[in-house]
């Protein structure tokens, strides 16, 4: 399918949840992930409309970040090693996965601007996820407070890989909860506005729950 098929479909989707749960559906950004695809694709969701693009290995975001540029806003959305910070940190304008304190850390020392980065919350409590738990979170960004190159601009999470309804929907209110305390600590640097949920299988859920950022790629772009 082009993906501006895809994106015709996944919008009329998005417009659907916000006019049931009262939302402007220009508050909900889609980011394609593009992790599976090749740089040709990646370029026709840009061509399609798509502004911003997620990888979740640094040698995949490199490999699309030197054939597209600037022209994209990048995202890197996986698990980040400290050591791979130095090769994405001047390309990315958000990373999702900001789960640690040595990492904080690392991307503080090596970021020549301002980062906006998600704290990763492992909502869901499964061993095999990675992110903060719910309880670790509050503590975690009180030590963000005199970062001056992070700035955090919400919370991530992935729900569990299920069609029950009501267990997505449990995890991503529980994000939504855990960000109006982390709001509530008026942390200048962390002003938490966004959250970023939802998933080819759950976007729908997601967006009814307050998602400002969705990351799709196999119902977006696709997996080849
Ligand atoms: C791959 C990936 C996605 C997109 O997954 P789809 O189910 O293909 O939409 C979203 N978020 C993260 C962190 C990913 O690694």
């Amino acid at each position: 399918m082009p993906v501006r098929d895809n994106l015709a479909t996944i919008r009329d989707n998005i417009e659907a949840a916000c006019r049931r749960t009262g939302r402007d559906p220009a508050s909900v950004r889609i980011i394609a992930v593009t992790k599976y695809v090749s740089v040709e694709r990646a370029k026709e969701a840009l061509a399609a409309g798509v502004v911003d693009l997620g990888e979740n290995r640094d040698d995949g975001l490199l490999q699309k970040y030197e054939a597209i540029g600037r022209e994209a806003t990048w995202h890197f959305i996986g698990t980040l090693q400290s050591r791979k910070v130095k090769n994405i940190i001047d390309k990315v304008d958000y990373i999702h996965s900001l789960d640690r304190l040595s990492l904080a850390r690392e991307i503080e020392k090596r970021a020549t601007k301002r980062i906006k980065c998600f704290v990763q919350v492992n909502v869901s409590g499964e061993e095999t996820k990675h992110g903060l738990s719910k309880e670790e979170v509050i503590p975690f960004v009180e030590q963000l407070r005199d970062f001056t190159k992070i700035e955090v601009v919400g919370l991530m999470t992935m729900a569990p890989y299920t069609d029950d309804e009501q267990l997505l929907r449990q995890c991503f209110r529980q994000l939504k909860q855990l960000q109006q305390h982390v709001q509530a600590l008026h942390i200048a640097n962390v002003r938490c506005t966004e959250l970023s949920m939802g998933m080819s299988n759950d976007y729908v859920i997601a967006v009814e729950e307050g998602a400002t950022f969705l990351r799709l790629g196999t119902s977006l772009v696709g997996e080849e």
